[in-house]
């Protein structure tokens, strides 16, 4: 078994503001897994918020050896002894995790949905995510939108009550509010949940800094709306502690270390009765269509990582009308465009 990587810089299509971030260039590393003549395809999707960077992904993916083993059907072994390498390093795994998954589906020439015995169909609708931006720039953004019919919009900021009065001057869809963490009293949480209950919205991804579990509690005992956990939200044992203080779950590959982990974390927050939201980076569609192989599973999708970008180098899930249609082909379902 060989592994191969190398960075790749995806081009975003607008400069894309989060209540901490801004940026025009997201920077990922793409990876090849190749044994028996059948090359299983990864992404790693690093962000500096889980202490990672094209350097540590590099740098980790460069400290493995998978020559010792038989095949990637050894999947469960493999990925435990790449979980107990290094601490943290979660997309670095992840990139690893999917190119596994995508050499199986490969080898038995089936898509993963179909491996797991999902129903295509079932696929969720996607959002479309608005970043923070100036009011201009947010009226042409919800416009280019107009096809998919959930809006996922970030606040957080100082002026989120102007982002949404411009949103709702241009569109009445469903929208969906990330804060990032950006509300950093349970008081100004209290007081843009219950505004924003008002206006339209379907749940509030992350209110609250995620070090401040009893002020998520504290706020969720006063609004109305769900909350879902996205930064709360890491691996399968962050689950059970979010029973009571959120409602949901937002699950990333990149978080998580993958689909092997993906899939636990599902089941955990279902026993759990915590809702699931599957989300992702800004990623190509590599990392995106193994996320949306396990969508028959969740309750709502944010996997638009892939169509905010210009340079996409691959083609994989299709996003019409926001939603999910899922190749007929192998694996995670993928080719590298011409
Ligand atoms: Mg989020």
């Amino acid at each position: 078994m060989k592994l191969s990587y190398s960075p790749f810089d995806l081009k975003l299509k607008h400069t894309f503001t989060i209540s901490r971030s801004s940026r025009d260039i997201s920077p990922v590393v793409l990876v090849e897994l190749e044994h028996e003549g059948i090359v299983g395809y990864g992404e790693a999707a690093p962000t500096r918020r889980y202490g990672e960077t094209i350097e540590t992904v590099m740098a980790f993916l460069g400290s493995l050896d998978l020559s010792g083993y038989p095949s990637p059907f050894d999947l469960e072994n493999i990925l435990n002894d790449v979980d107990a390498k290094a601490p943290g390093n979660t997309s670095a795994k992840a990139a690893v995790d999917i190119a596994l998954h995508d050499w199986i589906g490969k080898r038995l020439s089936i898509p993963l949905h179909q491996y797991w015995g999902l129903d295509k169909s079932k696929t969720p609708l996607t959002s479309f995510t608005i970043g923070i931006d100036r009011r201009e720039i947010i009226e042409q953004k919800v416009r280019e939108a107009e096809e998919y019919p959930i809006l996922k919009v970030k606040l957080g900021g100082s002026n989120d009550e102007e982002i949404i009065r411009t949103i709702r001057g241009v569109t009445k869809k469903t929208i969906r509010v990330d804060a990032n963490e950006g509300w950093k009293t349970r008081e100004t949480a209290v007081e843009r949940i219950k505004w924003l209950e008002q206006e339209g919205v379907e749940f509030v991804e992350q209110p609250m800094p995620a070090e401040d579990l009893a002020g998520t509690a504290w706020v969720r005992e006063r609004v109305n709306l769900p909350l879902v956990a996205d930064e709360n939200s890491l691996r399968l044992h962050d689950v059970p502690k979010l029973q009571g203080v959120f409602d949901g779950i937002n699950i990333k590959l990149m978080k998580c270390t993958g689909l092997r982990e993906g899939m636990r974390m599902i089941a955990t927050a279902k026993a759990c009765g915590l809702r699931i939201m599957a989300g992702c980076m800004i990623e190509t569609s590599v990392a995106i269509s193994a996320a949306a192989q396990l969508s028959p599973l969740i309750d709502w999708a944010d996997l638009d990582g892939a169509i905010l970008t210009t340079n996409d180098p691959f083609d994989g899930v299709r996003i019409e009308k926001g939603r999910m249609i899922l190749p007929d082909r192998p694996g995670i379902g993928v080719v590298r465009r011409g």
